[in-house]
């Protein structure tokens, strides 16, 4: 993320030096960019990913992340339509994803989140996350405008609260917080994972109709990716158990093992010296300990 930073820094600085227009069109164009038909990513290089939806009955935002994510999201909505935009969705509770909403609720959109992430941003608020409006619950959600589909998919236990992946029907795009960051290892110390749901969603994703990705992180500077990135991220998850097994097979030291796993067909992936012992630790303690954050199913997954 700290890369991804400093490399707009550094183009911003050659902007400055360079004072071409031309150039600093180039770079809004890769900020925003059309990934299909009346669907964008918008990436302003902070490490955060969104999609926005444009249809002739208005716009539907997704992902704001913080005020000035949001603020650029909207000015980058309003760079290609003067549509309303008229739904902010978020994929889940987090603070670091959720934030920025008022921005949106201020243009008149209406926020909407899953049930299971309306009830945690209720009870756990912070300066820069809006509650949504409403809390939909159930399993699937779908929002119709101007003939686009935008299907809500709640994904159940995996990461975070209320966790949903959206796909735009038509245009057979899925966008994915979190869950999948394509040429990446798992995040830090994998926060707030149940990694045995975590498998399990990913095989779910596997499942949907899509021929593209946005994700809200990405180890690499394509603006989306494919199923493909979502069947690597489950087998590094699968790939690290497995090594992990071996060395509780092989009685290797608890303690060790951190330092002796080593998943060299992954050694290209941003983070993957940093963030590899943590990812071991925690995919670890959940083999040791049990499958962690869990709760029982929702009335609606019964
Ligand atoms: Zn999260």
């Amino acid at each position: 993320m700290v890369n991804i930073k400093n490399l707009v820094m550094a183009g911003l600085a050659a902007l400055l030096l360079q004072g071409s227009i031309f150039a600093a069109a180039a770079l809004a164009a890769e900020i925003t960019v059309k990934v299909a038909e009346g669907v964008y990513s918008f990436r302003p290089g902070d490490g955060y990913i969104s999609m926005f939806v444009v249809t002739s009955g208005g716009v539907v935002a997704i992902e704001p992340v913080h005020t000035s994510h949001a603020k650029g999201l909207l000015k980058a909505i309003r760079s290609v339509t003067q549509q309303p935009v008229r739904y902010l969705l978020h994929t889940h509770n987090h603070w670091d994803h959720s934030g920025g909403g008022q921005v949106f609720r201020d243009a008149g959109a209406k926020i909407l989140a899953h049930k299971e992430a309306y009830d945690w941003m209720k009870a756990n608020p912070h300066r820069d996350m809006a509650l949504p409006d409403e809390g939909w619950n159930g399993k699937r959600k779908d929002i119709t405008l101007g003939g686009t589909t935008i299907e809500m998919h709640y994904i159940g236990m995996s990461h975070g609260l209320g966790m949903t992946v959206f796909r735009v029907a038509q245009q057979k795009v899925i966008y994915i917080a979190d869950v999948v960051t394509p040429d990446r290892v798992a995040f830090a110390m994998v926060p707030d994972f149940n990694i045995k749901e975590w498998v399990r969603a990913l095989s779910e994703i596997e499942k949907m109709d899509f021929n593209k990705a946005i994700f809200s992180h990405s180890g690499n500077k394509a603006p989306f990716g494919s199923k493909a990135d979502v069947i690597k991220n489950r087998e590094f998850i699968q790939d690290l158990q497995g090594a992990i097994a071996a060395e509780f097979k092989k009685g290797t030291n608890f303690l060790k093992i951190p330092q002796v796993v080593k998943l060299p067909k992954y050694k290209k992936w941003a983070m993957y010296q940093e963030w590899l012992p943590m990812n071991v630790w925690r995919v670890m303690l959940d083999m040791y300990m049990g499958p962690f954050p869990w709760r029982p199913a929702l009335a609606f997954e019964k």
